[in-house]
C-alpha cells in the first residue's frame, strides 16, 4: 500500500519549495518524485517578502544560508513599515519580535499602556530592537545568548522569487526528482474512486502516479478543475481583486524591511531584494481603474521601472477542501490572500509541513485527510483574521473603500479579539499558527487603537519604578542599534552580497 510515485504539477515556488520538501524525507525511501511544469505558461512571477518561518524551511533541507542568499539576492527582513494605515501620515513597524520581555510574568506591554494613561510620551517601537534596528537600516543575526538585548527577535528575507524556485531546482534535481516540460491538457480519473490516476501532456506523454500535488497556481488544474473541490470566497471581508507588480532600479542602499503604504482603493507594496526592488499596488476594481492604479504605482516608485508592470487578478478565499481525495492543494491553486503580511510563501510551507507528518499510503485514511484540511482550514482564517486588522483597525475617512472598512461587520474570531484588547489589554493568544501576540501588538497600537484599561496588578508596581525600567530598556536598545553594521556592509561581510 505505500505510495511510490508522486507527482507535482507546477514549477512555481509552490511546486519547487514541494519537491524539494518531499524528496529530502522521501526520495530515499524508494519514492519517486515527477514536476511537470509549462514554460509557455510561466509562474505568477511576484512574491517575494516572507516570514521568518521559511528559515526553519530552508534549514530542514539543510540550505546554506549565504549560498541561498547569494543564490537568490536576498536581502535580510526584519518586519514591515506599514504608512498611512491608522490615519494618513501614520508611520510604524511590525517587526519579528518581542517588545521587551514580561516582568513577573506580566506581559510589557501592560507596563508600557501605564506609563502612557499616565501621559508619559513612548512609541512602543522604542522598546523593540529589530523596529530600530530596521529604521537606522542595519542588521545583523539576532544575538545567540537569549539575555542580550538583541536576541530576542527573528528574521526572514526578501528574495527574486524565480532565482529562488530554480535554487530548489537544482536542490530537488539532485535528489531524484525528475522535471517534466509540458502543458498538462488531461486528467484522468479512476472511475469507482474517483482518484485521479494520470496526467497527459501535449506531446502526448502519460504521467501516471499514486498521489498528486496540485500546484498549478490560481488556476486550480486538479483540485478544482477537475475535483471540484469548491472556493470559500473571502471577498466580503478582504475585497482587494486586483494587483499591478512592476520592477524598479535600487535607489541607495536596500533595506532590511518590506513596505506597505495604504492608498484610497488598495495599498502599495515596495519590497528591496540587492540588485532591484519590487513594487506593487494591490487593490479593489470597485473603487479604482486598472489605468488609475499603474498610474499611482508608477508615478510614485524611487528608481527607473526596469520591467512592464504586470496585471494579476484574484479572488480572496481558499478551497473548501485543500486535500481532496489523492490530490493535495499548494499554494494559489489552495487560495490566495493579498500579501499584506507576506504570508502566502508560509501557508506553501505550513503545507508541505503538514503532508510530510500526514503522508498517507494508497488507502488515504479519511481521517488524515480531515485533519490536514483542519490544520490548513486553521492556519488560513488566522491570516485572513489578521489581514483584516489593518483594514479595520483606521480612523481614515478620505475614502469610499476606508469607509467600507469602517463600518463593516466583522467574522466573531477577529471581534473577539478585538474586544479582548480594548477592554483591558489582553492578547489572545494561539497554540498554533500565526499570528503571535506581538504581531497583534504592533498592529493595533501602531493603527491608535489603545484599550481602556490594562493588567490591574500592574498597579502593584511603583510608578517610577516601572518608568525607570522600560526607560532603561529603551536606551539598551538604542546603544544596541548604534553598535549595529548597517544592512548593507553586513550583508557584504555575510559574503551574501553580489553587490558592490
Ligand atoms: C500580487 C501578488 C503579490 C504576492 N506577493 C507575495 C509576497 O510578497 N510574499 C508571499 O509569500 N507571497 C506573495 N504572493 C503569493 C506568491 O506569489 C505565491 O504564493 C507563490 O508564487 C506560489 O505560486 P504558485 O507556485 O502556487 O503558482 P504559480 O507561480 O502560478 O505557478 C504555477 C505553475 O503551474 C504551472 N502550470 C499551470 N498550468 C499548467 C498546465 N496546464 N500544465 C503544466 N503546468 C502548468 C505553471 O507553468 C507554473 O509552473 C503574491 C501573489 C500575488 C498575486
Amino acid at each position: 500500500m505505500k505510495i511510490k510515485k508522486i507527482c507535482i504539477v507546477g514549477g512555481g515556488t509552490a511546486g519547487w519549495m514541494t519537491a524539494a520538501g518531499l524528496s529530502n524525507k522521501f526520495s530515499d525511501l524508494g519514492v519517486s518524485i515527477e514536476l511537470v511544469e509549462s514554460d509557455k505558461i510561466g509562474t505568477v512571477g511576484v512574491g517575494e517578502a516572507t516570514l521568518p518561518h521559511i528559515r526553519y524551511f530552508n534549514n530542514s533541507l539543510g540550505i546554506d544560508e549565504k549560498e541561498f542568499m547569494l543564490s537568490t539576492r536576498a536581502t535580510f527582513k526584519l518586519g514591515i513599515e506599514f504608512c498611512d494605515w491608522g490615519k494618513l501620515g501614520d508611520k510604524y513597524l511590525h517587526p519579528f519580535g518581542d517588545y521587551g520581555m514580561p516582568i513577573h510574568n506580566i506581559e510589557y506591554h501592560h507596563f508600557w499602556l501605564r506609563l502612557l494613561q499616565k501621559g508619559h510620551k513612548s512609541r512602543l517601537c522604542d522598546h523593540s530592537f529589530p523596529v530600530l534596528a530596521a529604521e537606522s537600516g542595519k542588521f545583523q543575526h539576532p544575538h545567540g545568548d537569549i539575555n542580550k538585548i538583541g536576541s530576542n527577535y527573528g528574521y526572514a528575507y526578501q528574495f527574486d522569487s524565480g532565482l529562488y524556485a530554480k535554487f530548489l531546482r537544482k536542490y530537488s534535481e539532485a535528489r531524484k526528482v525528475k522535471r517534466t516540460e509540458g502543458r498538462v491538457i488531461e486528467i484522468y480519473q479512476d472511475r469507482e474512486s474517483g482518484n485521479i490516476n494520470s496526467i497527459l501532456l501535449e506531446d502526448g506523454t502519460k504521467i501516471e502516479a499514486d498521489i498528486f500535488i496540485d500546484c498549478s497556481g490560481f488556476r486550480g488544474l486538479l483540485i478544482e478543475q477537475k475535483l471540484k473541490a469548491g472556493y470559500e470566497d473571502w471577498s466580503n471581508w478582504l475585497p482587494c481583486n486586483r494587483a499591478v507588480a512592476v520592477q524598479c532600479e535600487q535607489e541607495g542602499a536596500s533595506l532590511p524591511f518590506t513596505r506597505a503604504t495604504a492608498r484610497k482603493a488598495g495599498w502599495q507594496w515596495r519590497i528591496p531584494l540587492q540588485h532591484r526592488t519590487g513594487n506593487g499596488y494591490v487593490y479593489w476594481d470597485k473603487y479604482i481603474s486598472d489605468d488609475e492604479a499603474t498610474h499611482k504605482l508608477l508615478s510614485t516608485l524611487e528608481g527607473n521601472p526596469i520591467t512592464e508592470p504586470k496585471q494579476l487578478y484574484f479572488k480572496t478565499g481558499k478551497r473548501k477542501k485543500l486535500w481532496k481525495k489523492n490530490v493535495v492543494a499548494i499554494g494559489l491553486s489552495g487560495g490566495f490572500m493579498e500579501p499584506l503580511e507576506s504570508t502566502s510563501i508560509h501557508l506553501i510551507q505550513e503545507g508541505i509541513t503538514a503532508l510530510i507528518e500526514l503522508f498517507p499510503d494508497k488507502s488515504f485514511h479519511q481521517s488524515d485527510i480531515e485533519e490536514y484540511n483542519r490544520r490548513m482550514d486553521l492556519n488560513f482564517d488566522r491570516v485572513r483574521d489578521f489581514l483584516l486588522l489593518h483594514y479595520v483597525a483606521t480612523q481614515r475617512d478620505d475614502s469610499e473603500m476606508w469607509n467600507f472598512f469602517r463600518n463593516m461587520t466583522l467574522p466573531s474570531s477577529l471581534e473577539d479579539k478585538l474586544q479582548a484588547w480594548l477592554n483591558r489589554g489582553y492578547l489572545t493568544k494561539y497554540e498554533h499558527g500565526v499570528f503571535h501576540p506581538p504581531s497583534w501588538l504592533a498592529v493595533m497600537a501602531g493603527q491608535n487603537l489603545f484599550p481602556n484599561s490594562y493588567d490591574p496588578r500592574v498597579n502593584n508596581f511603583d510608578y517610577d519604578t516601572i518608568k525607570t525600567k522600560l526607560d532603561n530598556l529603551r536606551n539598551e536598545n538604542r546603544k544596541a542599534v548604534n553598535r549595529t553594521p548597517d544592512h548593507a556592509s553586513y550583508l557584504k561581510n555575510f559574503g551574501a552580497s553580489l553587490v558592490n
